[in-house]
């Protein structure tokens, strides 16, 4: 099929179900004009034949590059993101800019200053955030591939809600250049899709070491091993506890009933269950992090550069951080709070090493719970609703890659499986997740 007529079949769908759904914000004008552009170019890159949509906080210039917020309301991206750059490069085509909790703070959509997005897979349910609208786009059929962000497992939990695949590469990489901060120790650019061989490609296109981001690395070509080449692996199942019972063991169950599972006897997988110590404080101790990075990253936004003053223009969650990160880096003087978070993150970070010297991933649910019914969320405590990230914050504060992957559905919900896997073991995390695809 020609991309011409795909991106058509899709503007027809967004321009029918969008109103309802609410996960594209801005639809690109010019989508078809490249489209026919591609379709006449004689040699093809990787990515023709790809429609993307893009997290509204990554920059694709000529689009309205907003992070869900009135405070950039009519903020045109001036240039394009790295990762945008190497899509283009490869002939991907981008449809619009995804919905997304303002500023990539929240974890349900719910936070997003232009409307709630509605889950695809359970309507009337939240679709897990903060790239709610990336996650949803792909669900509802109004792309291939969304990009994602991922500070506390933004990527992955929206994902997880809409029964769909989200990764969150290893720290480094995939260049940040060009995407709007939400803490920038945390952040990594993830791509969502409907299977995980989608993934591997457009991995393996927007990883890759940038000058512009000083954190990046290069790594090897990402790719799905076949089962006989990834040989026997040792699978730890991680202890965890979640909010609606029967998460953790639905997920064990999926493990269990696992289409591919004779082929992993006879391969001689081994699953084992694993403790991480320090688990529990991952939250505790993401929270002062991320306050702290991100109250420091906002004092641009100050009406001078870049549209209204944040204070005056945002929504309650980023008001809260702003003045929790203020609170916390005046304290810092005493190295109390932010200076403590840091050495339990490498803590974690190094127990996550320890483990992954016996075992070659970690499998949870990805979120603790079921999505909840849109609006609940303002009834709950922060408290509680910062505990939904407590499955998917670890692997940011180990600086690991994780993936979300479709695990069935309980009581018509979609549920997620997450694996984690060593920093830069992205495909190794990939070919795993492959195995146990539509199980
Ligand atoms: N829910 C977490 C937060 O609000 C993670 C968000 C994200 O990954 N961008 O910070």
């Amino acid at each position: 099929m020609k991309v011409y007529d795909k991106a058509k079949k899709y503007l027809d769908k967004i321009k029918k179900e969008n109103a309802k759904i609410n996960a594209i914000l801005h639809v690109n004008e010019n989508v078809l004009l490249e489209a026919k552009k591609l379709d006449e170019k004689k040699e093809k890159g990787r990515l023709y034949g790809y429609v993307f949509a893009v997290k509204s906080n990554i920059n694709v210039k000529g689009m309205i590059t907003n992070c869900a917020s009135r405070v950039l309301e009519n903020y045109t991206a001036p240039y394009d993101a790295t990762v945008i750059e190497k899509i283009r490069k490869e002939d991907g085509l981008i449809i619009g800019m995804a919905n997304m909790d303002e500023f990539a703070l929240g974890s349900s959509g719910e936070n997003s200053a232009f409307g709630v997005t509605n889950n695809p897979a359970a309507m009337g349910y939240v679709t897990g955030g903060t790239s709610s609208g990336s996650a949803a786009a792909v669900a509802a059929g109004f792309c291939d591939v969304a990009l994602g962000s991922d500070t506390g497992g933004s990527c992955r939990n929206p994902a997880s809600h809409c029964g769909v695949v989200g990764v969150k590469p290893s720290y480094g990489l995939v260049s940040r250049y060009g995407l709007i901060d939400s803490a920038m120790s945390f952040d990594q650019i993830g791509p969502i899709a409907k299977n995980v061989d989608d993934i591997a490609l457009v991995l393996d296109v927007i990883k890759g070491k940038d000058e512009r981001d000083t954190t990046t690395f290069e790594s090897n070509k990402i790719d799905l091993k076949k089962p006989k080449e990834l040989g026997k692996i040792k699978v730890g199942i991680l202890k965890v506890k979640c909010v609606n019972p029967g998460v953790e063991t639905f997920v064990e169950e999926s493990l269990r009933y696992c289409k591919n599972i004779s082929i992993l006897d006879k391969l001689g997988w081994e699953f084992v269950p694993i403790e991480i110590k320090h688990i529990d404080l991952a939250v505790e101790t993401y929270y002062p992090i991320q306050y702290s990075e991100f109250y420091s990253g906002t004092r641009r936004f100050d009406g001078r550069r870049y549209g209204k003053k944040i204070e005056d223009a945002c929504g309650e969650e980023v008001l809260r951080r702003i003045l929790g990160g203020a609170e916390i880096t005046k304290a810092e003087f005493a190295g109390q709070y932010y200076e403590k978070a840091l050495k339990v993150k490498e803590l974690i970070k190094k127990e996550f090493e320890k483990a992954f010297e016996n075992v070659d991933c970690i499998i949870s649910p990805t979120c603790p719970g079921l999505p909840w019914k849109i609006g609940e969320g303002k009834k709950m405590k922060i408290e509680e609703v910062y505990a939904y990230d407590s499955l998917t914050i670890p692997a940011n504060l180990a600086e690991i890659c994780a993936i979300s992957i479709p695990a069935g559905k309980l009581d018509k919900i979609p549920v997620g499986m997450q694996i984690m896997c060593g920093k830069g073991q992205e495909s190794k995390m990939l070919s795993i997740a492959k195995m146990f695809e539509s199980n």
